[in-house]
């Protein structure tokens, strides 16, 4: 065990505080949003919300999550397919069409995909009497989408990976849900998943929502 390492605990020497605000490409910031690059009307939504100069090749890490909720306000993200590019204005709520990164980031066919798997996730935490699912790591918009996908039929604690976060912390979050979901492969630094370890604790590495809710599935069904 790796207790007290995190460092939380001791007081003494130096403070440790790390400074997280990298910086990364637009398109980088881009594909984790599920965005295709250099869309003009998404980087001049990120300016007309103040988050980021048009201009600027780069951006802030810190900036990301205000960016993704620009994003999610703003814009609805569409594969190129033609059948969602049709649907996508009745689900769009006045929202703008942008070019998702790929078909799993395309909230029209994806979303239906999507939303049957955390279906079948929740009946199956039923089966086993399972109500509490914390999930580690995962981007900000797939987050959301999980969260809203799972609309309170159980409850989630959804742990952003990027954060510092303490071992206490872990602890607590071990003890209080039924599962862990260490959701690697997305934005999750090594320091935060080697928290969660333990019988509860699922890894997978599978960036969709889709595959995070069949991960949780599988290991509700293993557990009947
Ligand atoms: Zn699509």
């Amino acid at each position: 065990m790796r207790t007290g390492a995190t460092g939380g605990a001791r007081r003494t020497g130096a403070l440790r505080w790390r400074s997280l605000s990298r910086t990364i490409s637009k398109d980088e910031l881009f594909s984790r949003l599920g965005l295709a690059p250099g869309q003009p009307v998404v980087l001049q939504a990120l300016e007309d919300a103040g988050i980021s100069r048009v201009a600027k090749p780069n951006i802030s890490e810190e900036k990301q999550p205000a960016a993704a909720a620009v994003v999610a306000e703003r814009f609805i993200r569409v594969c190129t397919r033609g059948d969602c590019r049709k649907r996508a204005p009745e689900l769009a709520g006045g929202r703008e069409v942008a070019q998702a990164l790929d078909a799993a980031h395309c909230e029209v066919c994806s979303g239906s995909t999507n939303k049957s798997a955390v279906d079948e996730m929740v009946e199956a935490f039923r089966a086993v009497g399972w109500r509490r699912l914390c999930v580690v790591g995962g981007s900000p918009n797939a987050r959301q989408d999980f969260e809203s996908l799972v609309a309170g039929r159980i409850e989630l604690r959804m742990v952003d990976g990027t954060l510092n976060h303490s071992g206490a912390q872990a602890r607590t979050n071990l003890e209080w849900a039924d599962r862990v979901a260490n959701w690697g492969g997305t934005q999750l630094n090594h320091k935060v998943s080697t928290l969660y370890t333990g019988p509860k604790v699922i890894q997978f590495a599978r960036r969709s929502v889709q595959e995070l809710a069949k991960a949780m599935t599988e290991s509700a069904r293993r557990a009947k």
